[in-house]
């Protein structure tokens, strides 16, 4: 349900932004521009993080990641511990619907734990999304009721690690100069 409704509801969305964005060109009217732009950003930002979460997510997964991003972890969090209270807690935290995220910061080259608003709201700009927890109340609902803490506790035991890994070492080839 997840994926095939409301996932799809963001690519549909986006889709049907795209088309009325075009025939707004064509017809060089932009009286309706900036509730498209924000349309736009809500729903290209929701299939960008769903598209991540399934691939963040693995049945067998969890534990800590290791190499290069575990050593990174390390230096830009103190401990992996401490990373991992701070995510929850963005996560577990976030008023109303939205995301906890570890992403990578490149003109700064660190990591940073973002809070997301929605989907789009709250970013530092250019910082790349690596794991990323939704914490919408469609994603644990069903299963969790309302103890949204529990729902993000069970997540870590799911953490594709490898996956990061391999969003880590390829979003540092990124530069914002
Ligand atoms: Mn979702």
């Amino acid at each position: 349900m997840h994926h095939d409704k409301h996932h799809a509801s963001y690519v549909a969305g986006a889709n049907a932004t795209m088309e009325r964005l075009e025939e707004a060109r064509a017809a060089a009217n932009y009286a309706g521009l900036v509730g498209l732009e924000k349309t736009l950003a809500f729903n290209v930002s929701g299939h960008v993080l769903h598209s991540m979460f399934w691939k963040n997510l693995t049945p067998g997964g969890g534990g800590r990641p290791e190499g290069e991003l575990a050593a990174a972890i390390d230096e830009h969090f103190g401990t992996f511990d401490a990373f991992r209270a701070q995510m929850s807690q963005a996560a577990v935290l976030v008023q109303g619907s939205g995301w906890g995220a570890l992403a990578f910061e490149p003109f700064a080259k660190r990591l940073i734990v973002e809070q997301i608003y929605d989907h789009q709201a709250n970013l530092a700009q250019g910082a790349v999304p690596l794991l990323v927890f939704d914490v919408w109340e469609h994603a644990y609902y069903l299963q969790y009721r309302n103890v949204r803490p529990d729902f993000v506790e069970a997540l870590w035991n799911l953490v594709n690690w490898p996956d990061v890994a391999e969003r880590f070492a390829r979003a540092q080839q990124a530069s914002l100069g």
